[in-house]
């Protein structure tokens, strides 16, 4: 027996019925903002991921040789792949640019639950568009595309990379020490964070007022700490007039504001959020994302560029723990040849039902009257067709209401009427 591999999965068709109603979901949300769906392939160059995360990256990922020496590796994401696409081919497209996707991804993670190596990001970028109501709408459209797929329990932080950029220029940090601190915040180990602080020479008092700017969620409070921080003051009140327009014009009232929202601080510029499943526990962040500039690092003339992404199979495993009802599709109608004669009859009347939209499936077993009857409710039928040789003669069958057991004689070119 052949075994699958580790952090893949196969899905059942209950688990299937389960995505695509996800996938539709989010595809509906994503177009009533006005994004249009694109795709890109599953490989990229090596060279695209590294250019973006380093080297480091290639330890995290799927990366191989193909037949001809080329060094290639499975998405591990699809921000890079859409920026590459972007500045490649539609950089001359009327701005702004709004574009969403599909697509599994592959990271050579240590699997556990919501942590697969194969896994699948619904995503979103919006390319050539800066001002505070472009952000606005990104951020509520994450809010929106998970709220609408029927999720009760979500959790929205927003924070804002300049800000800390600028407190690490003020505390004169350098990027090395950063790198250090980055991992630390991300994970919220503050006293490891006030330690490695005193460690790089920052007083006692300075190191505990950035610890409080990053714990706290009071924009005034902060105001107040970061006062003497020009830089800094601009990107908040920049912050808070996103944080107005969230709450006024898109009616979204429970977010927190995170300041230690670090994600992968060498791309990712101003702007960062984040939306939690908190039922979830250890793997429960859905979403993150935000503004990062990548366009001139491939080449591309530099234009404001963001974007987020959505864990797929965490969505589902959210809904799940919530209980979320998913709608199933179900069978409508069996057709049920009551004998070899009445098979060819059996199969015409199954194709006219299918011509009219409704989902139909027929005995192919010549299995008999009662054992096609517990077949046709062990998928769930609402309806079976007796197809009698006698009845068929008087241009008749008989109709089963599989829920409640009630037949009827009903004539050939009535049938559509009576199952609908
Ligand atoms: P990232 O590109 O790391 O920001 O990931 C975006 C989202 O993808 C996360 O918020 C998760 O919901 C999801 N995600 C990331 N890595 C995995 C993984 N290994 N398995 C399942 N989902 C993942």
């Amino acid at each position: 027996m052949y075994q699958i591999p580790r952090g893949t999965r196969d899905f059942t068709t209950e688990e299937m019925q389960k995505r695509r109603y996800l996938e539709d979901s989010l595809r509906t949300t994503f177009q009533t903002f006005g994004y249009k769906e694109i795709q890109t392939p599953m490989f990229e160059t090596l060279e695209l991921f590294t250019a973006k995360s380093g080297e480091g990256i290639i330890e995290e990922i799927y990366s191989f040789k193909d037949k001809g020496g080329r060094d290639l590796a499975l998405r591990p994401e699809l921000t890079a792949p859409v920026i590459r696409f972007y500045v490649d081919k539609l950089q001359m497209e009327a701005k702004p640019l709004k574009l969403f996707y599909f697509g599994n991804c592959f990271r050579y993670d240590r699997p556990q639950k919501g942590r697969y190596r194969e896994f699948m990001q619904a995503g979103c970028e919006i390319i050539g568009a800066d001002t505070p109501e472009a952000y606005a709408e990104l951020i509520a459209m994450a809010y929106y595309l998970l709220k609408n797929v029927g999720l009760k329990d979500v959790k929205l932080n927003i924070g804002n990379l300049n800000i800390l950029s600028s407190l690490f220029e003020t505390l004169k940090i350098s990027k090395d020490k950063q790198k250090q601190l980055i991992p630390l915040i991300d994970k919220s180990q503050f006293d490891e964070v006030l330690t490695l602080l005193q460690v790089f020479g920052v007083g006692k008092k300075v190191a505990n007022e950035f610890l409080e700017i990053l714990q706290l969620s009071d924009i005034k409070k902060i105001t107040k700490i970061i006062e003497k921080d020009e830089s800094a003051k601009k990107e908040l009140a920049y912050l808070e007039k996103i944080l107005n327009l969230l709450e006024k014009s898109f009616n979204i009232k429970n977010y927190q504001i995170k300041m230690s929202i670090v994600r992968g601080l060498d791309y990712y510029k101003g702007i960062v959020f984040e939306i939690d499943a908190p039922l979830l526990g250890a793997e429960k962040q859905l979403c993150g994302g935000g503004a990062y500039e990548l366009v001139s690092l491939f080449g591309g003339k530099e234009t404001p560029t963001a974007g987020f992404a959505i864990g797929f199979d965490r969505t589902i495993l959210a809904l799940e723990t919530e209980k979320y009802p998913f709608p199933s599709t179900k069978i409508k109608v069996y057709v049920i040849p009551v004998n070899e004669e009445t098979i060819d009859k059996s199969l015409e009347i199954a194709q006219n039902l299918r011509e009219q939209g409704i989902s139909t499936d027929i005995d192919l077993l010549r299995r008999g009257i009662g054992k096609s009857l517990k077949y046709a409710s062990s998928i769930n039928a609402e309806k079976a067709i007796l197809v009698g040789p006698r009845e068929l003669e008087q241009g008749s069958v008989t109709i089963r209401d599989m829920k409640t057991g009630e037949q009827e004689t009903v004539k050939l070119n009535d049938i559509q009427n009576r199952v609908n």
